[in-house]
């Protein structure tokens, strides 16, 4: 699934041809992908309003529109809010350009071109609100801006006995974080996923804010990660950092650090990767 990296490089990709576009028409393949809406709402949230700005919020691509008919405007009046779940993709195609077989919806821009949402597994979503906080659910700090410190995480971890990895995927803790950057942060700070977020010494809550924020800086460097997934950039390339990757996908491979060969475990339902001699468990009582 992609997460923040992913989905900060496909906003940053798109933003250019959109900004400023004016939506002309909407095209609905498949209704669910409203999350709710209906046709007639997403026309009335897009149809003849400009594209004010692409910023994203966690894993979600927040689109936001003018009034209608309002040019020079620049308060956002309405948005779209785009999660693209597992195989979601958003791409801005020339005129010409049939579309995918799987595109679930597009907005046709004032230029010509259309902004496609194509996803094979039907799982994303492309909500027109009004409100962002209808579309979007409870939502911990930006970990690239400037509420995500270390204070935050000493603060977060006291109290908490669940597990580190369990927390760092909770998204209403901190936003954006996946299986994958999760893994490799870990890795980077030599935190074994299964520590109780309570028992992480101060020097190890340090390195994790730091390794947080150089693994995902890296990886939107490198746009992203295309392992074992669908995602790719607007552009139709695949992101980079997957050749980065210390521990997500290798177990059985020697450990990047100490030659052992690397572990995979289910920690809070999902796959999880590390080096249990490079991540040890906090010892009790320590
Ligand atoms: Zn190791």
């Amino acid at each position: 699934m992609p997460e923040l990296p992913e989905v900060e490089t496909i906003a940053r990709l798109i933003r250019p041809d959109l900004l400023g576009r004016t939506i002309a028409g909407t095209s609905v393949k498949w209704l669910r992908t409203l999350g709710g809406a209906t046709r007639s709402g997403l026309t009335a949230h897009v149809k003849d309003r400009e594209i004010l700005m692409v910023g994203r919020r966690a894993k979600y691509i927040l689109i936001g529109f003018s009034s209608p008919g309002v040019s020079g405007s620049r308060t956002v009046d309405t948005w779209l809010v785009v999660h693209l779940r597992m195989t979601g993709r958003l791409n801005v195609e020339a005129p010409d350009t049939v579309p995918h077989k799987h595109t679930r919806l597009s907005l046709e821009l004032d230029n010509g071109n259309r902004l496609d949402f194509i996803d094979p597994r039907k799982f994303g979503r492309c909500v027109p609100t009004r409100h962002l906080e209808d579309a979007l659910p409870e939502l911990g700090p930006e970990p690239l801006e400037g509420e995500f410190t270390e204070a935050f995480l000493l603060e977060g971890f006291r109290c908490r006995r669940g597990r580190i990895k369990a927390l760092l995927l909770d998204q209403s803790f901190l936003a954006g974080l996946g299986n994958i950057y999760v893994d490799e942060s870990l890795f980077a700070a030599r935190i074994h996923p299964q520590s109780p977020a309570c028992s992480i010494p101060r020097h190890k809550v340090r390195a994790l804010f730091s390794a947080i924020r150089e693994t995902l800086e890296e990886a939107i460097l490198r746009e992203g990660s295309s392992f074992d997934t669908f995602y790719r950039t607007p552009e139709g390339q695949p992101g980079s950092y997957q050749h980065q990757f210390q521990v997500y996908g290798r177990h059985g491979k020697p450990c990047r650090v100490c030659e052992r060969a690397l572990k995979r475990i289910v920690v809070a339902q999902r796959g999880t990767h590390f080096c249990s001699n490079c991540q040890r468990l906090p010892r009790k009582g320590a």
